[in-house]
């Protein structure tokens, strides 16, 4: 694990932002909100697929009276995006919402700042402050003359001294960017000076192909400096993708307890089997484990059992055959037809000890 950053725990319904907890994942939404059935299908492949907490788009008052509805039938805390109108703000929260993200200078009136203040704190409701740097307040960009780091930073200041102001602090910051230095440069000031959780994105990143490389690209950066408590992918694409994506550069710098990981092999001249739909097959067999365990897949049995010392069960291809290892020692030898179902057995019993103990 790498040193995380202190900051202020937060609590999201039954979850914990920040403190010393792990980084957790979110999404949102494809769907139109107040469509609650669709909402509630795609919010359980999330969770399926390992979402911790989810948002929605509140933009009118048939998606703040849904919440009510989507709440009853999901298991993970649910967050309304809203956007300027205080009154949407209150429904959600009046229906049972877990987090708001709102920026409150931008409410308007500071009347209607302090009721939604008030509310969140009643109902022990945090709030996110989401600065971001293609909508930076008009006097930020006249004193700056463009989105910078510094703006983006003074932005979220601005935010959080009117939520202190009102003595509320269950406050939990982003800082998006879609230019992934401007981020990184963001998010790593405010870590200097922001006691609050941060909430990592990299916005607007691309398609699934490009958005993975640039949110790979940012979000590694700054986790691998122990910065962000809670991150978000976004991609266009399922929101599937973006926690497959979340939990993969999660377990990349260790800091995912409940996740498989695959070891593939490039594949060379040495190559003995199909391995590429042999190792998709696996990625997607092993996509939805809780448990921490390494599946490697190999080319060949020269450089495999090796290469695989780190897994705790592995396959490496021969002609027309494959060598099954369980932590670098071959166990068997099984034709290639029944590689793959034959490693799905060994991964399932490995899973059911490491569940009961
Ligand atoms: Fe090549 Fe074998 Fe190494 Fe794969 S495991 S890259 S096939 S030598």
């Amino acid at each position: 694990m790498f040193l995380r950053q202190d900051t202020r725990p937060v609590k999201v319904g039954n979850l914990t932002i920040g403190g010393s907890n792990e980084v957790i994942i979110q999404s949102m939404c494809t769907t139109k909100t107040a469509d609650v059935e669709a909402t509630v299908a795609e919010i359980l492949r999330l969770e399926e697929a390992g979402c911790q907490i989810v948002r929605v788009t509140v933009n009118n008052e048939e998606a703040a009276a849904a919440i009510k509805e989507i709440k009853k039938r999901i298991h993970i805390p649910l967050v309304a995006d809203i956007h300027f109108n205080h009154k949407l703000a209150l429904l959600a929260i009046e229906n049972g919402i877990d987090k708001v993200r709102i920026n409150p200078g931008n409410i308007g009136r500071r009347e209607k700042v302090e009721a939604v203040v008030k509310a969140c704190k009643e109902k022990g409701i945090p709030i996110r402050i989401g600065v971001n740097a293609g909508s930076l307040e008009q006097h930020l960009l006249d004193k700056y003359g463009y989105p910078t780091p510094e703006a983006m930073v003074e932005s979220a200041l601005y935010h959080i001294g009117i939520l202190e102001e009102l003595d509320f602090h269950d406050i939990i910051v982003s800082l998006k960017a879609s230019d992934v230095p401007m981020a990184i440069a963001a998010y790593t000031k405010a870590a200097e000076i922001i006691k609050y959780p941060l909430h990592l994105g990299i916005t607007e990143a691309g398609t699934l192909f490009t958005g993975t490389v640039k949110s790979a690209a940012g979000m590694g950066a700054l986790l691998s400096a122990g910065i962000g408590s809670t991150m978000r992918i976004s991609l266009s694409a399922d929101p599937v993708e973006e926690v497959k994506v979340a939990r993969e550069l999660l377990k990349t710098f260790g800091l995912i307890t409940n996740a498989a990981t695959l070891i593939s092999c490039p594949t060379c001249g040495r190559l003995d089997i199909d391995l590429f739909s042999i190792a998709n097959e696996v990625e997607d067999y092993i996509a939805k484990l809780k448990v921490p365990i390494k599946v490697s897949v190999l080319g060949c049995a020269v450089n495999g059992p090796g290469e695989a010392k780190e897994a705790d069960i592995g396959i490496a291809g021969a002609r027309g055959e494959g060598l099954l290892f369980r932590y670098g020692k071959m166990i068997r030898k099984v034709p290639e037809a029944e590689m793959v179902n034959e490693l799905k057995k060994e991964i399932d019993i490995i899973v059911k000890a490491y569940e009961e103990t």
